[in-house]
Order: C-alpha cells, then structure tokens, then sequence
C-alpha cells in the first residue's frame, strides 16, 4: 500500500454496501442507502440555485448530429458510445439474433448516450434568439455515459451530473464561474469533506490532444474541486468549473442582443462521487454523520 492511499478493503467493503456490480464494469446497482445521499445533495444543490434560472432535466441520451456540431466527435470520440438498433424486415431480425454474432449487425440511430448533462442546452438556446444583456443561466441534469478506459473506485461508466450553464457576456461567465469556484468550496465544507480547487484539463483525444489540454491550462478554462477518495496523492475530481470561451456559440451562432458572440461556461457536480466521498468520510451509518451535515442533506 502506497503511503497515503485508503486501504483497499476500506473502500471495497464502503462501495460493496453502496454499490452493486453488474457485469458491465463501472456500472452499479444502487442501494436505498446511497440514493437516499443522492437526493440530499441534489436538494442541497438546487437550494443555491440563483435566481431567474430555467430549470431543464435531459434524458439519459441526445441527438447524435447536435453532439456531432458542439465539436464532440473530434475532442473525445474514445469516450462516445452510441444507440445501435436491429433494423430491416421481422424476418431479417429474426434471423440476425438467432446469430451468436447478433451485435455484428447493430446499425447506428440517430441517437448517442449524453457524455455531459449541459451539451442539449446550447441548441435549446440557439431557439430562444439573442442572449438578453442579463445572461441566460440554465440548471441541468442527466445520466451520462463515458467509455472510460480504466474503472477505478469513482470512475463509472454511467454516472449522475447536476449543472448550472450560463451564456452571456466573457465578463458574465468568468463572474459567475469565479463566484461558483468560492461557493462550492464552501458547499464542501458545509458537507465535511476535505478538498482543494486546482486547475484542470479535459481527457482530450490521442498525441494532438495532449497540446488542446495544455492550451486549456494555459488559459485557466478549466478548474477542479478534488477530493480524496482512493488516495491523498491523486485525489478525485467531483466538480469542475469550465469556461468554453466561445466554443459552443461559434457551434450554435450564439450571440448577444448587442449581436457579439456570447460565450459559456459550467459548473458540473459529480454526483456519484459526491456520495462516494461522504460516505467515505463520514462511514457508512448516516446516523453516525455530524448533524450539520445531515441538515445540509436535508436527511
Ligand atoms: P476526470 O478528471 O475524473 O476524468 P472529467 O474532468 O472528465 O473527470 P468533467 O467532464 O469535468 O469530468 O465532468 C464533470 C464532473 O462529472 C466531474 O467533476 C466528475 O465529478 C463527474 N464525472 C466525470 N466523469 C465521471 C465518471 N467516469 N464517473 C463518475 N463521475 C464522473
Ligand atoms: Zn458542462
Ligand atoms: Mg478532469
């Protein structure tokens, strides 16, 4: 054991009694216990909620051609995963899952698994018109899906994530995410969980990857809340703080009443890890957790 790692068995038996497997590796079953988690934080999350925001909850998938435009494709087609159905004639698909090989004939729909709870908002957006002066602040949520290529305690397949998005002015997005980057180290603490906010990248696709998520440091567009989960050392990441300049605008002709592009930016919540890492510090007996933070949760 490496110094200052969490004792493997600790967290085994801790996601054991939280977590159930399923033969699809990082994707769980999940208990009463943990779910009863899930909710307090998702309450405790929409009670910061600030005014004037539209409230939006996306399905588990999204259209592929709108993931396709918002420029996922290229940055992270590693971690994409899309609908595949069965077509033709009942007796083409009757002889095509007789077949040990039966997959070998899924075809594409126009459909893919969301990566991101905040990408169905920018086209939503796009409808609306003009960006009024004040801003537009969204707050989001869906099941997302990543291929992830490892599945280490907190790396799911399948996970929950909570967003506040605003589009607006450069000087509204980084406003709104700097004041985000103070608050939700205090919802931390609130929560009792040890944490530090550090810059970030994105896991960025093969060699030209690595130089776009070096350039995103460059520029500070992307910020870490990380807690420590299986190790003090690396610790995980359960929110992020994203400024995309104006990425998603140029995708989606999004400008400003005044007719400049706007620009975005995200606050996203983890929430699966956000429960691994209370439960991880305050035990597995939701009785034996300090009362304020039981409070918070509204449990
Ligand atoms: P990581 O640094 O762990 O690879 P990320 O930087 O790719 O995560 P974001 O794209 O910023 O993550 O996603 C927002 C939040 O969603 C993360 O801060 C994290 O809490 C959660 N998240 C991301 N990927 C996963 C996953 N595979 N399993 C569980 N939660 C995840
Ligand atoms: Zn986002
Ligand atoms: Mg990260």
């Amino acid at each position: 054991m490496l110094m200052g790692h969490i004792p493997e068995d600790e967290l085994d038996s801790l996601t054991r009694s939280l977590l159930l497997p399923s033969p699809g590796r990082g994707v769980y079953a999940r208990t009463a216990l943990f779910e009863q988690v899930i909710e307090g934080l998702t309450t405790f999350i929409s009670r910061h909620r600030e005014p004037e925001t539209q409230v939006l909850r996306f399905p588990p998938v999204m259209s592929r051609s709108e993931l396709e435009r918002s420029g996922y494709l290229h940055s992270f087609p590693h971690l994409l995963g899309g609908v595949s159905c069965l077509k033709g004639s009942e007796a083409k698909i009757r002889a095509v899952v007789e077949q040990p090989d039966w997959a070998n004939e899924l075809s594409a729909t126009e459909l893919v698994l969301s990566p991101a709870a905040c990408y169905p908002v920018y086209p939503l957006a796009a409808g609306y018109g003009p960006i009024p002066a004040s801003g537009l602040l969204f707050d989001v949520a869906s099941d997302c899906f990543r291929h992830e290529s490892t599945h280490e305690i907190g790396r799911f397949q399948s996970f929950r994530m909570r967003e506040f998005v605003w589009l607006g002015t450069p000087g509204q997005v980084l406003e709104f995410r700097t004041r985000w980057m103070f608050l939700a180290q205090r919802l931390a603490k609130q929560l009792g969980l040890e944490h530090r906010v550090a810059p970030a990248s994105d896991p960025f696709f093969g060699r030209g990857g690595r130089l776009v998520a070096m350039s995103q440091l460059e520029q500070s567009l992307k910020f870490e809340l990380l807690v420590p989960l299986s190790s003090k050392e690396e610790p995980t990441a359960c929110m992020s703080f994203n400024y995309h300049r104006d990425h998603f605008s140029s995708a989606w002709n999004l400008s400003t009443e005044n007719g400049d592009k706007a620009h975005t930016g995200c606050v996203a919540f983890g929430l699966d890890r956000l429960a691994l890492a209370l439960f991880k510090t305050h035990g597995l007996d939701l009785g034996k957790w300090p009362t304020a933070v039981l409070e918070n949760l509204s449990i």
